[in-house]
Protein backbone atom coordinates (compact mmCIF):
# COMPACT_ATOMS: atom_id res chain seq x y z
CA UNK A 1 0.00 0.00 0.00
CA UNK A 2 1.10 3.34 -0.52
CA UNK A 3 2.74 5.34 2.25
CA UNK A 4 2.30 8.26 0.22
CA UNK A 5 -1.02 10.84 1.40
CA UNK A 6 -2.66 12.84 -0.89
CA UNK A 7 -4.34 16.30 -0.51
CA UNK A 8 -8.38 16.62 -0.62
CA UNK A 9 -9.77 19.29 -1.81
CA UNK A 10 -13.50 20.32 -0.27
CA UNK A 11 -15.64 22.43 -2.58
CA UNK A 12 -18.54 23.25 -0.26
CA UNK A 13 -19.84 26.75 0.23
CA UNK A 14 -21.87 26.13 3.28
CA UNK A 15 -19.74 27.38 6.45
CA UNK A 16 -20.90 24.38 8.61
CA UNK A 17 -20.56 21.76 6.29
CA UNK A 18 -16.81 22.57 5.99
CA UNK A 19 -16.75 22.71 9.86
CA UNK A 20 -18.77 19.05 9.91
CA UNK A 21 -16.05 18.00 7.38
CA UNK A 22 -13.09 19.38 9.63
CA UNK A 23 -14.89 17.93 12.57
CA UNK A 24 -15.18 14.13 11.11
CA UNK A 25 -11.60 14.29 9.66
CA UNK A 26 -10.55 15.01 13.24
CA UNK A 27 -12.46 12.56 15.19
CA UNK A 28 -11.70 9.64 12.24
CA UNK A 29 -7.58 10.57 12.58
CA UNK A 30 -7.63 11.94 8.78
CA UNK A 31 -4.46 12.89 8.33
CA UNK A 32 -4.94 14.15 4.19
CA UNK A 33 -4.45 17.72 3.60
CA UNK A 34 -7.13 19.56 2.86
CA UNK A 35 -8.23 22.64 1.42
CA UNK A 36 -11.51 24.17 0.90
CA UNK A 37 -12.74 26.23 -1.93
CA UNK A 38 -16.08 27.65 -1.66
CA UNK A 39 -17.53 27.43 -5.10
CA UNK A 40 -16.50 25.51 -8.70
CA UNK A 41 -14.89 28.56 -9.96
CA UNK A 42 -12.61 28.81 -6.85
CA UNK A 43 -11.68 25.34 -7.23
CA UNK A 44 -10.82 25.38 -10.78
CA UNK A 45 -8.62 28.36 -10.01
CA UNK A 46 -7.01 26.41 -6.99
CA UNK A 47 -6.22 23.10 -9.28
CA UNK A 48 -5.07 24.83 -11.65
CA UNK A 49 -2.46 26.38 -9.54
CA UNK A 50 -3.76 30.01 -9.46
CA UNK A 51 -5.03 30.11 -5.90
CA UNK A 52 -1.76 29.16 -3.75
CA UNK A 53 1.15 29.03 -5.98
CA UNK A 54 3.41 27.48 -3.06
CA UNK A 55 1.41 24.18 -3.34
CA UNK A 56 3.33 21.04 -4.88
CA UNK A 57 0.90 18.34 -4.69
CA UNK A 58 -2.36 19.59 -6.23
CA UNK A 59 -5.48 17.49 -4.65
CA UNK A 60 -5.82 14.10 -6.32
CA UNK A 61 -9.57 13.68 -4.47
CA UNK A 62 -12.63 16.18 -4.17
CA UNK A 63 -15.32 15.99 -2.09
CA UNK A 64 -18.17 18.13 -3.92
CA UNK A 65 -21.20 20.16 -3.19
CA UNK A 66 -23.38 20.40 -5.71
CA UNK A 67 -25.28 23.72 -5.09
CA UNK A 68 -23.06 26.68 -4.89
CA UNK A 69 -23.09 29.75 -5.96
CA UNK A 70 -21.28 31.49 -9.13
CA UNK A 71 -20.64 28.12 -10.23
CA UNK A 72 -22.21 24.37 -8.61
CA UNK A 73 -20.77 20.98 -8.36
CA UNK A 74 -22.44 19.94 -12.19
CA UNK A 75 -20.78 22.58 -13.74
CA UNK A 76 -17.98 22.13 -12.50
CA UNK A 77 -17.70 18.22 -12.95
CA UNK A 78 -17.95 19.65 -16.71
CA UNK A 79 -15.39 21.38 -16.90
CA UNK A 80 -12.87 19.16 -14.80
CA UNK A 81 -13.84 16.08 -17.34
CA UNK A 82 -12.81 18.30 -20.23
CA UNK A 83 -9.75 19.38 -18.84
CA UNK A 84 -7.02 17.26 -20.07
CA UNK A 85 -5.06 18.28 -16.91
CA UNK A 86 -7.50 17.37 -14.48
CA UNK A 87 -10.14 14.81 -15.48
CA UNK A 88 -8.53 12.13 -13.91
CA UNK A 89 -9.01 13.52 -10.60
CA UNK A 90 -11.50 11.27 -8.08
CA UNK A 91 -14.50 12.97 -7.32
CA UNK A 92 -17.23 12.37 -4.70
CA UNK A 93 -20.54 14.36 -4.22
CA UNK A 94 -21.53 15.22 -0.65
CA UNK A 95 -24.67 16.90 -1.18
CA UNK A 96 -28.52 17.04 0.50
CA UNK A 97 -29.54 16.80 -3.05
CA UNK A 98 -31.59 13.70 -3.41
CA UNK A 99 -32.36 14.42 -6.91
CA UNK A 100 -32.42 11.58 -9.41
CA UNK A 101 -31.43 14.05 -12.01
CA UNK A 102 -28.26 15.27 -9.96
CA UNK A 103 -26.70 11.76 -9.98
CA UNK A 104 -27.49 10.82 -13.11
CA UNK A 105 -25.93 14.20 -14.74
CA UNK A 106 -22.86 13.18 -11.64
CA UNK A 107 -22.28 9.61 -12.87
CA UNK A 108 -22.18 10.49 -16.16
CA UNK A 109 -19.09 12.53 -15.40
CA UNK A 110 -18.15 9.83 -13.88
CA UNK A 111 -17.82 10.86 -10.15
CA UNK A 112 -16.39 7.97 -8.05
CA UNK A 113 -19.41 8.22 -5.09
CA UNK A 114 -22.82 10.19 -4.32
CA UNK A 115 -23.37 10.84 -1.00
CA UNK A 116 -26.23 12.30 0.69
CA UNK A 117 -25.40 14.48 3.39
CA UNK A 118 -26.40 12.57 6.56
CA UNK A 119 -28.51 14.47 9.14
CA UNK A 120 -26.78 13.42 12.34
CA UNK A 121 -22.98 14.27 13.10
CA UNK A 122 -22.29 10.86 14.68
CA UNK A 123 -23.56 9.67 10.68
CA UNK A 124 -21.31 11.83 9.11
CA UNK A 125 -18.30 10.47 11.28
CA UNK A 126 -19.04 7.15 10.27
CA UNK A 127 -19.35 8.22 6.10
CA UNK A 128 -15.58 10.40 6.25
CA UNK A 129 -14.81 6.75 7.70
CA UNK A 130 -16.02 4.78 4.76
CA UNK A 131 -14.39 7.45 2.74
CA UNK A 132 -11.17 7.19 3.88
CA UNK A 133 -10.54 3.51 4.19
CA UNK A 134 -11.67 3.94 0.61
CA UNK A 135 -9.42 5.95 -0.31
CA UNK A 136 -6.45 4.96 1.77
CA UNK A 137 -7.02 1.43 -0.01
CA UNK A 138 -6.66 3.27 -3.30
CA UNK A 139 -3.45 3.95 -5.31
CA UNK A 140 -2.84 7.45 -7.05
CA UNK A 141 -0.89 8.20 -9.67
CA UNK A 142 2.43 10.51 -8.77
CA UNK A 143 1.53 13.01 -10.82
MG1 LIG B 1 -24.27 24.22 -0.94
Amino acid sequence: MGEKIVNILLVEDDEVDVMNIKRAFKKNNVTNPLFVCNNGLEALDFLHGKRDPSIVDLPKIILLDLNMPKMGGIEFLRELRKDESLKNLSVFVMTTSNEDKDKVDAYNLNVAGYILKPLSMERFIEAVSALNNYWKLCEFPDK
